[in-house]
Parts: C-alpha cells; structure tokens; sequence
C-alpha cells in the first residue's frame, strides 16, 4: 500500500532526521511527537471543557479525544453519553479551539460524527477485529476525507490491523494513522495490554509511512506506567501519544486507573522532551557498539548455514536409509543441553530455548523437504 509521505526538517547534534509524518493537518516525529490527549469518555459538559482549557493552556495537546459510544466488556457498566456528548464536543471546539477526535464503531456512528463535522476519528481495537464493522465504516466514511485512526485489533494480528487501514484506503481515505494501544494476552502484567513492540517494527516495516501513534494509557492500565511506556514510544520512533487525560482521574466513569491529570500530562510531556536531544558523543559510541554486533550477527548466520549444511547431510542419511525425521528423545536432549550451557553462560534459558526451537522448525522442515523429494521420485 501507499502511505503519503510527510516531510520536514529536524535540527539535531548529528543525528539524522526522523521522518516527520502527517496525518490530517497534523504532524510529528519522535522529536516532537503528535499530541490526543482528553478523557477516556465525555461525562459532562463541565469535564470536557475544564480538561479542555486544561490541556489547551498547556499548549502541547493538538487533538482533543473523546469516547461519546463506550465498547464495554460487560453490560451494566457505563456506555457513555452517546449524541448528546457530541454537542458539547462542539462547544469546546468552539470555545476553546481544540480539534476534537471521537470513536466510531459502526455506519450510524460515522453519520453522527459527520454530522458535527468531527476533526478525525478512531476504530477502536474491539472493531479493528472484525472486518465487517471496519468495511461498514470504510463505506459510510466514502469520500468524506475524514483523517481516521486505527486502533491495534484487541490481539496479536497484524493483518487484520493493516487490513482495516487498507479497507480505508480503498475507499480514498489518505489521512491514516495507527495507534498501538498494546494486546489482549495472559501474560500483560505488569501492564493491562501486552505492548508487543514487535508488532508496531512490523507495521512500520510494511507501512513505512504511515503515522504509529503510542496509547500508552490502555497499554499501562495504571497510571503510574503511563510515562514509562511514553518514553519507550518514544525511544524506538513513533509519531505521536495518544494519552487519556482527566481533571479528577479517580472519579472518572471509565478507566479511572490509567487517566491522569493535565497538569501530570504537561510535565510528563517536558520530560520526554527533554530526554529527546541525544549527545553526539553517545551516538558515536552506539554506533560503535552496534559495529560489533553487525559483525557476531553475520557469524551467526554462517554458523546457521555450516548448521544446515549437516542437517541436510544428515536428513539425506536419513531419507536412503530410511530412518524417521524427527526423534523425540534427540530433540529433548539438544534441549537440555543448550539450555544447561545457556546457564553455565548466564544467558536466559527460555531466550536459548526459544531460538533453538526456532532453528530446529526450520531443520525438521528442511529435511521434510528433502524426504518429500525422494518419495516424489520414487513414485515417478
Ligand atoms: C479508548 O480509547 O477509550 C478505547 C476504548 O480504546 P481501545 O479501543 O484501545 O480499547
Ligand atoms: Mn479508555
């Protein structure tokens, strides 16, 4: 797919530009990261227009956001405030000046934030899952050039969150950005969301363009990891943040425990400005260190290529005299082995275990290859 690029200059000791990124009339980098920042969901007229003016008199919030439709894992709990909500979202547009960014989960929700003329909107990870709903929104967002953001699905599914960003591509929109608000998984702790950073490096990968905005709220949970997860967003080069923001966090109808305060957001935005300038010096000596990794990187791999050099040499061995591809017993002993080794080198057990069921994936695959090979030919 093709994502517009956005370009600009960033003027920095040596280190090169970060690509600055656009989405809609807005931009960032992890220089100066695009700023939503608002609470989890209007409750009332008086909060939104506090946390507001709040949050413009800090000067660092570009896009105000609001839940007005509340996806609730169970019912009973608060489901927002629904169209009303959607006027005073107005008001504080108004009044105060801020854009204002909503969620939409379904066509009848897209009509209403066309309605009100809402400055972008938001699939959230409840609805990124599921393509039908994505394709609903694609349609009823036709050719209204809205800039929308897509959620990560609540799982770990890359094609379906690329999928919901290309669904929108078809139907013209060209204001995209993604926001990584972490990962339904059983082993989030200490976070609500698992972040699985990796995900977000593949998204890049495949969509280098497009704006990755961190949610480090719903990834945190808590709001005392709210800035930690900011600034490892931020260390490893997304745009933007997207941060839930509350006058009184506690009191809050959703997600009390993650929101935090305008003035919290404020400080905890300087900060990550200040981390931002790195000294050229440090630069040097990371280069230089990353030199030498380049160098037992490209050992590894001609260790893997000597490695599979056998295992083909052996899986030919096995296939003349027909002997089985895999043996349990030799598995768990190679097992057993590097793991001991991996402790006697204080390396995690379970980081060498994994890697070398990865290389073992690929050996047994290989010789299946082969085995496949010599009983086509047999059969011929
Ligand atoms: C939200 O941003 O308030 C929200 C419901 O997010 P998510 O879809 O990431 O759970
Ligand atoms: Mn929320």
């Amino acid at each position: 797919m093709a994502f517009r690029a956005g370009t600009g200059t960033f003027e920095t000791m040596n280190l090169p530009a970060p690509q600055l990124r656009t989405f809609g009339s807005w931009s960032g980098s992890s220089q100066s990261p695009l700023v939503i920042a608002g609470p989890c969901s209007a409750e009332s007229l008086d909060q939104v227009m506090q946390t507001a003016k709040a949050l413009k008199a800090g000067g660092q919030t570009q896009l105000f956001r609001a839940g007005v439709w509340k996806p609730r894992t169970r019912p009973g709990q608060f489901e927002g405030i629904g169209y009303d909500a959607l006027g005073w979202l107005q008001q504080m547009r108004a009044e105060v000046g801020l854009p204002f960014v909503i969620e939409v989960a379904n066509a009848a929700h897209v009509e209403k934030a066309l309605a009100v003329k809402a400055d972008a909107v938001w699939i959230g990870a409840r609805t990124t899952v599921n393509p039908f709903y994505v394709q609903e929104i694609a349609e009823a967002l036709r050719g209204s050039h809205v800039p929308v953001l897509v959620k990560n699905p609540i799982h770990a599914d890359l094609g379906l969150w690329l999928g919901a960003l290309e669904r929108l591509e078809k139907v013209g929109s060209t204001e995209l950005a993604a926001v990584h608000r972490g990962f339904f998984s059983s082993h989030a702790a200490p976070y609500r969301n698992e972040p699985k950073w990796e995900l977000s490096f593949e998204l890049r990968r495949q969509a280098p363009n497009i704006p990755i905005i961190c949610d480090p709220s719903h990834i945190a949970g808590n709001r005392a990891l709210v800035e930690q997860v900011a600034q490892v967003a931020m260390d490893i080069q997304m745009d933007g943040l997207m941060i839930e923001v509350h006058p009184t966090p506690d009191e809050a109808l959703s997600d009390a425990a993650q929101q935090i305060t305008p003035e919290r957001l404020r400080v905890l935005l300087q900060i990550l400005a200040a981390n931002a300038p790195r000294n050229s010096a440090l630069q040097e000596v990371i280069d230089a260190e990353r030199l030498k990794l380049d160098e037992v990187d490209r050992a590894m791999v001609d260790l893997l290529r000597q490695r599979m050099d056998i295992v083909e040499a052996l899986g030919h061995l096995k296939v003349q005299h027909g002997v089985g591809i895999f043996q349990m017993d030799r598995w768990f002993d190679l097992l057993q082995q590097r793991g001991e080794q991996a402790e006697t080198l204080h390396l995690n057990r379970a980081f060498v275990e994994e890697l070398f069921q990865t290389v073992h994936k690929y050996s047994v695959e290989q010789q299946l290859r082969l085995y496949d090979a010599s009983r086509k030919n047999r059969e011929e």
